[in-house]
């Protein structure tokens, strides 16, 4: 296993390239016809069985090996983001209002790497390894798509998938190392709007009106005191509100005043509560003041949960490829989402961590994932490589 990362570093340069390519040419949502043409592409020549989705530009590769045995998942992600990039790179994105924040160019890259270095290992592999090239992470659902499509059905006289692994890039942690825990490791994520409606009027006499401002304040700071009043902390919730619009002048009242958010918990019983919660919180404040309100939740991602012995076995399968000292257990689930959930529910496996980041920044320093200035070190691409290997080697050898 410790050859792993010798060979993926050999793929180095080529992995290297295809990520600044996908880099400058963002594309977003569930249609990806440049990136699934680089992809394709990169992977001619590999003796794979190829398919492409029918609602959208996902890819499915089957790698056959030597022997009969299992099949496992290994996953990555397309898609970019809605943002414009300020981060100071040469292979900067050159479509405006668009930029690779997540990571999701290198996820790709990375697996078509995967697929290369275990193509050199086919004779060794007994079962087979499905590559899942997904589009539309961000809010689209892609993997979902992907599931109806048949993305668990058996390869041509193979078994049907009976794992999956999957990475994502984050720069919070060293870059190289990988980490995963047992376990819920990222939120559920349903998004919500409240409308406040009240009766609009001059701001000199509110009392001929029904100012819905101050109570649409009121509600942003009630919903924080239910959330932390009636959730569990060890079954942690975390609502923010991230938009609120009203009003259109300083001497005017305005009719409505709505708020955007988004709601993160670890386990379906919080996640009924808060989203109960935010009902309540929402009537009771504003029928306290006489005014009405009107709750819309858009259900959004399920908890990702990984399969505890899965999880164990990736951290034990990195141990052994990367060095004990590179694959950790995760301290905590993060707040953030991800559709691989959906793939989580159907089928054992396990998400795990790509620590990417960048030099000359500290913990928690770094830009976050979906910020305009993200960064990602290429240096941790030749460890993702290797760990996607890894984890297939290892669970059909
Ligand atoms: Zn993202
Ligand atoms: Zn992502």
């Amino acid at each position: 296993m410790r050859q792993l990362i010798g060979e993926a570093q050999g793929l180095r340069a080529e992995v290297v390239e295809l990520r600044r390519s996908i880099h400058r040419e963002p594309e977003l949502g569930l249609d990806l016809p440049r990136t699934q043409a680089r992809v394709l592409d990169a992977l001619r020549g590999l003796p794979l069985e190829i398919r492409q989705g029918r609602r959208t530009t996902s890819i499915t590769a089957d790698l056959r090996g030597g022997g009969a045995g299992r099949t496992i998942i290994l996953r990555a992600d397309m898609d970019a983001l809605p943002l414009q990039e300020d981060a100071d790179v040469p292979f900067k994105s050159v479509v405006n209002g668009r930029m690779h924040a997540c990571g999701h160019d290198a996820h790709t890259a990375m697996l078509v790497g995967a697929a290369r270095l275990l193509a050199q290992h086919q004779a060794e592999l007994r079962g087979t390894v499905r590559f899942m090239f997904q589009p539309g992470e961000e809010g689209y659902a892609g993997a979902q798509i992907m599931l109806e499509e048949g993305l668990l059905e058996p390869p041509s006289g193979g078994a049907a998938p009976s794992a999956a692994f999957a990475l994502h890039a984050t720069p919070r942690w060293a870059s190289g190392t990988v980490l995963t825990r047992p376990g819920p490791v990222l939120a559920s994520t349903d998004n919500f709007s409240i409308a406040i409606r009240g009766r609009g009027g001059h701001a000199s006499a509110p009392h001929m009106a029904a100012d819905p401002v101050p109570v649409a304040c009121e509600v942003v700071m009630a919903i924080q005191t239910m959330v932390t009043r009636s959730v569990n902390i060890f079954a942690p919730g975390v609502v923010t509100v991230g938009k609120i619009q009203a009003g259109s002048a300083a001497n005017i009242i305005p009719e409505v005043a709505t708020l955007d958010g988004t709601v993160r918990t670890l386990s379906p019983a919080t996640r009924s509560r808060v989203v109960e919660g935010l009902h309540r919180v929402a009537h009771g404040v504003a029928d306290a003041h006489g005014l009405d309100a009107e709750v819309r939740v858009e259900p959004g991602y399920p908890v990702t949960v990984n399969d505890a012995e899965f999880a164990r076995f990736v951290v034990e399968a990195g141990r052994e490829a990367l060095g004990p000292e590179n694959c950790l257990e995760q301290p905590s689930p993060q707040m953030a989402g991800e559709d691989f959930a959906y793939v989580l529910e159907q089928i054992p496996g396990a998400m795990a961590s790509l620590g990417t980041r960048p030099p000359g920044f500290d913990e928690g320093e770094a830009p976050n994932a979906h910020s305009n200035r993200y960064l990602l070190n290429e240096d941790a691409m030749v460890t993702g490589v290797a760990m996607y290997a890894a984890v297939a080697l290892t669970y059909l050898r």
